[in-house]
C-alpha cells in the first residue's frame, strides 16, 4: 500500500524515516487525517470491541489551502463536552484565545 500519496490530488509526499514500525512517520507538507467510524456511514462504523481499528488518509498541504473554506479548527475537544469550533484561517492560530 502506498500511504504518502495524498488521497485528493494523488500528489506522492515524502515520509519522515523511521524505524519504529508502529510509529507513524510524520509526512512533509502534508496532514494525516484518522476516523474511528461514525453511525451513520454506509462504508465503515467499526463496533469499539476488541481490536482499534482506524481509517486514515492523507492530504496535501496545497490540498487543504484550496478547500480552506471547509476546513474546520477544533479547539478544547477533549475538555468539553462541545468543543469551540470555527472556520480555518491559513496562518492564523487562535488556540486559547476562545
Ligand atoms: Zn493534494
Amino acid at each position: 500500500m502506498d500511504k504518502c500519496v495524498c488521497f485528493s490530488c494523488d500528489r506522492i509526499l515524502e515520509e519522515e524515516p523511521c524505524s519504529e514500525p508502529l510509529t507513524l512517520h510524520p509526512i512533509y507538507d502534508g496532514l494525516i487525517f484518522r476516523s474511528n467510524g461514525n453511525y451513520g456511514s454506509t462504508i465503515f462504523d467499526p463496533m469499539p470491541i476488541g481490536i482499534e481499528e482506524m481509517l486514515q488518509i492523507i492530504i496535501c498541504d496545497d490540498c487543504i489551502k484550496r478547500k480552506g473554506k471547509r476546513v474546520t479548527r477544533i479547539h478544547n475537544i477533549k475538555r468539553k463536552v462541545t468543543a469551540d469550533a470555527e472556520p480555518f484561517v491559513l496562518g492564523r492560530d487562535t488556540r486559547g484565545k476562545i
